[in-house]
Parts: C-alpha cells; structure tokens; sequence
C-alpha cells in the first residue's frame, strides 16, 4: 500500500507568507513526489483561506491537499461552515475529519463524523478519520472500548476500504509524549481486527523526524498523520524522506 504523509498545519501560520514559506520550503520532497514511481502521498492540510494560494502543481502528483474539516451539506444557510463541494472545487483531495481537537473544542461526535464521512466520500474525496483514547481512558483500561464505539458509530454504514483511519492516542498530540512504537503496532491490530478490513491506519501523535521510521518501518503503520512538526519544513522534509 501506497504509504501517506498528512501535515496538519491547524489554526497555523497566521500569515499567507508564513504558509508559502513553508510550502515552498518543502520543495526538495516535491521534486521527488513527483516522480511518478514515488510510493508515498503527502497531503498538506492547511487552514482553509490558504488553500488555493498553494500551488500544489497537479491533481496528479503525490503532493495533495487537504483540508482539515467540513460540513456535511453541499450548501445552505450554515453559517461560517465549509462543504465538501467548496473545498472540491479548491482542489482538495482528502479531508481530516473528528480529530480530537474538534471532538474536545467543538462538540464533535461519533454521529456528526458519520454524516461528515459520508459527504466526502460521496463528493468522492478521501476521509482521514482520527480515533484515538484519552490517558484517563487508557488508565482506566477503556482503550479499546473507547475505539470501538469511535468506529461503530463513527463509520457506521461506511465502505471502510475507501477512508484512512488515523490512529491518534489524544495524550500523544502536541505533548511531545510520543506513543512507544510497539504499542502503537498493537493498538494497530486491534484496529485492523475491529475493522476486519485492508484498511489504511496511519499513526498520529508526537511524531518526528526522529521517530518516524519506528511506526512506518517497525510498526509498518500505512503513514503519519503530523501536527506541530509538519510546520518546520526540514523536520517535515526528514519525515517525508523516511517514507520515500
Ligand atoms: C495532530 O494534530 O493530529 C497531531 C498528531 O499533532 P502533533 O504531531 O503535534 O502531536
């Protein structure tokens, strides 16, 4: 399987020349992603107004965008909401949907990454639905409990060969306390045993230049979803590099 790269740039940077920079900083990963014989996907998922300034050169390539939410209807009275339809026309490919940042801040549920899920596949986009325990549940032994009712609930009635599911245990986001390497390969399995499926599990929480070879090679995770390292361009770059 194609392995895939996800930079999920959040609420960052606050300037359109900030987000060039790094976009154009990537440059050497793009010149190598465009060969076509590249067996890895990056997919740049930047905050909405900087979509269509990034010159992500064509549908074709390996270099993808993404955006990092939306809405389930195509149009309407939603206001200060994003469908599937505007960001398809921008060019994107993939859309994360339910990460725990938008689950915790902006009540997202099971049910609403369900309704999210479908509208993208149905636009024929790619889903990057993130599950993932909390370290209360992971102490209290509800790991697989909690992803279990993410993925009943949340992929409920969903051709799970058509998504990825990113598995982001939530107390490794942004906290620099990477998930250790063999226990992110068992909580693998037990997503591949729920889903029953060859399905796409990407990793996601901490990851670095200096841990990702870990997941891609040892745990042999389908790719990374990255947050605070994918806005430092040669960090980025090392991780992509490790895929390539
Ligand atoms: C994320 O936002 O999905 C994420 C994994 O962030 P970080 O890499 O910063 O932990």
């Amino acid at each position: 399987m194609k392995k895939i790269i996800v930079a999920n740039w959040k609420m960052n940077p606050i300037t359109l020349k900030e987000a060039e920079d790094i976009f154009n900083n990537i440059k050497e990963s793009r010149e190598k992603l465009l060969r076509s014989d590249s067996g890895t996907e990056v997919v740049i998922c930047p905050p909405f107004t900087y979509i269509e300034h990034l010159d992500y050169i064509n549908k074709n390539s390996n270099l993808k965008i993404g955006a990092q939410d939306c809405y389930w209807e195509e149009k309407g009275a939603y206001t200060g909401e994003i469908s599937v339809a505007i960001l398809k026309g921008l060019g994107v490919q993939y859309v994360i949907i339910g990460h725990s940042e938008r689950r915790k801040y902006f009540m997202e549920t099971d049910e609403t990454v369900n309704q999210k899920t479908k509208a993208v596949l149905e636009a024929g986009l790619t889903p990057i639905v993130c599950i993932g325990e909390t370290q209360e549940e992971r102490e209290l032994e509800k790991t697989e409990a909690v992803l279990e009712k993410e993925i009943e609930n949340g992929l409920k009635d969903i051709d799970l060969s058509k998504i990825v599911i990113a598995y982001e245990p939530i107390w490794a986001i942004g906290t620099g306390n990477a998930c250790d390497v063999e226990e992110a390969e068992r909580m693998k399995e037990v997503i591949q045993k729920m889903t029953n499926k060859n399905i796409k599990i990407i990793y996601g929480g901490s990851a670095n230049a200096s841990n990702a070879e870990g997941y891609l090679k040892q745990a042999d995770f389908d790719g990374l979803l990255v947050g605070g390292a994918s806005l430092k361009s040669q960090e980025f770059v090392d991780i992509i590099n490790k895929a390539l």
